[in-house]
């Protein structure tokens, strides 16, 4: 594709496009980032602070805009899409409220004597990548912590989300934000290495699949520039201990069924030990088995389309693999073909079940980016956490149990960025969200989350 495009995933129809940034446009957004850096990183924080207060409330006012763009543009059923405005506005609000104390400088202890301090300094231009799943909320991870800093902000949108990133720009542009410290282009990703390597431009953070994540790593490490990845994950969701199997089947499917499934943090692969499994399964799969695909920009829908036709093709392609090599598929599997006019051309696709899953299949190690769970059955704990670890990613997890004991000695043993006690990842704006192995490289949110793009310069007094 060319240039950005909303392409309506609930009917097939092409809403509104937008043409690609040329490279001195691209030139230009850098020029304006880095010239505003040099003033921004100057100005007071309360000024800062002023400034990103505003910018919280004006995603709270303009939420009914905001929820339809994502909803035409990604297909968000609009209840989903006021969850995620009242969680991106949460973060701004959050890193206003606590800057003055994340950037407080550090008096050292000394062994030699003297006065040492670490200051929080800005670093320069940094360039965003961001997805299409949460279009608001993964810039507003990323943005808040850094302008507040003293950082300016180049963005590249998902190129089907050119909407969305435009009501961004101008929500920073309304709230009084200088010109330059956020720019929003419409690049593409083969711009995106000469972005990076542009002596003037410090670090890009990019959330998205792993291999744009090694792509944008490795011109980023070629030119010695911080880099912030959040990748894709294929997070497991263990039933070791429970008084209550209908409510961790509850959490499970709520946990893998969120944004239609498409969540990096979703609760894809479940894991549960024998004792429990014939009763989870069943709960788990009645559960499933309530979603049924509406209209987006119905507020009663909890189920949207997947994000694009190739998507449902991909997802369908990983069910075949699975069920060619052995797997049973004990619900859905199929693109769903609604014989409603308009929808008749949309990207849907059945909530999925899949058991019996060996290692020969492609899902036992890919990440499946949409609503299909895959359903181990294991003997006992090591072997859940064994077979948790055996995977690619490591982004999050979810345990069950009623065993405190065995929360915390499970939780040391898996290998993730975050282990959720019984519950299914949440993200909140003061927690630290990220991985390890191949689900990325650093964390966002919480006070982690700003100093990422961050010097912290020391200052001695001999
Ligand atoms: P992509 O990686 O294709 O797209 C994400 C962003 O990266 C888009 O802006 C895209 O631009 C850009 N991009 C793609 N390829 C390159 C490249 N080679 N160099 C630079 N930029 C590039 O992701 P998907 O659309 O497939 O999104 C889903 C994936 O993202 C899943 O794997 C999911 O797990 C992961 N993800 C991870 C999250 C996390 O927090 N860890 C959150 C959300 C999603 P363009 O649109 O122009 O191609």
């Amino acid at each position: 594709m060319a240039g950005y495009q909303v392409l309506n995933p609930a009917t097939g129809k092409v809403e509104s496009e937008f043409p690609r940034a040329s490279d001195a446009e691209v030139r230009e957004a850098i020029d304006l980032a880095h010239h505003t850096y040099n003033s921004w990183r100057d100005t007071k924080l309360e000024e800062r602070v002023a400034i990103i207060k505003r910018v919280a409330e004006l995603y709270r006012e303009r939420r009914g805009e905001l929820v339809e763009i994502i909803a035409r543009e990604m297909g968000k059923p609009v209840r989903q899409g006021a969850g995620e405005i009242g969680i991106s506005a949460d973060i701004f609000d959050y890193y206003a409220d606590n800057a003055a104390e994340f950037l407080k400088e550090e008096e050292l202890t000394v062994a030699s004597g003297g006065r040492a301090v670490v200051r929080m300094a800005p670093t320069g231009v940094i360039l965003g990548i961001m997805p299409w799943n949460y279009p608001y909320y993964q810039v507003a991870r990323f943005a808040a912590p850094n302008l507040l800093l003293g950082n300016t902000i180049v963005l590249k949108h998902a190129s089907n989300c050119p909407e969305s990133a435009q009501a961004i720009a101008k929500i920073f542009d309304d709230a009084g934000l200088p010109a330059g410290a956020y720019v929003n282009i419409y690049a593409s990703s083969s711009q995106v290495p000469s972005i990076i390597e542009d002596p003037r431009v410090q670090g890009v953070s990019l959330t998205g699949s792993e291999p744009a994540g090694r792509s944008v790593a490795e011109v980023a490490g070629r030119n010695l520039k911080k880099c912030v990845l959040e990748l894709g994950g294929s997070d497991p969701f263990l039933v070791l201990s429970t008084e209550d199997v209908t409510a961790a089947a509850k959490i499970a499917v709520g946990g893998r069924m969120a944004n239609s499934g498409q969540a990096c943090n979703a609760s894809k692969r479940v894991i549960v030990v024998d004792e429990y499994y014939d009763e989870f399964l069943q709960a788990y799969l009645e559960r499933m088995k309530l979603f049924a695909p509406g209209d987006p920009l119905d507020g009663g829908t909890r189920f949207g389309p997947l994000s694009s036709a190739g998507a449902v093709d991909e997802l369908v392609e990983l069910v075949e693999d699975a069920v060619a090599k052995g797997a049973n598929l004990l619900l859905g599997g199929n693109r769903i073909e609604p014989d409603e006019g308009d929808w008749a051309e949309g990207a849907w696709m059945e909530p999925t079940v899949l058991t019996d899953i060996t290692p020969e299949m492609r899902i036992y190690r890919e990440e499946a980016f949409g609503p299909v769970a895959s359903i181990y059955r294991v003997a006992d704990e090591v072997e859940a956490i064994r077979l948790a670890n055996d995977s690619p990613f490591g982004l999050g997890s979810s345990i069950i149990t009623n065993d405190e004991e065995q929360a915390n000695r499970v939780a040391d043993q898996i290998e993730a960025g975050m282990v959720y006690i019984n519950s299914a990842g949440e993200s909140e704006p003061d927690l630290p969200f990220g991985g390890v192995k191949a689900s990325g490289i650093g964390r966002e949110l919480g006070r982690f989350g700003m100093e990422e793009f961050a010097n912290r310069k020391l200052v001695r007094w001999s």
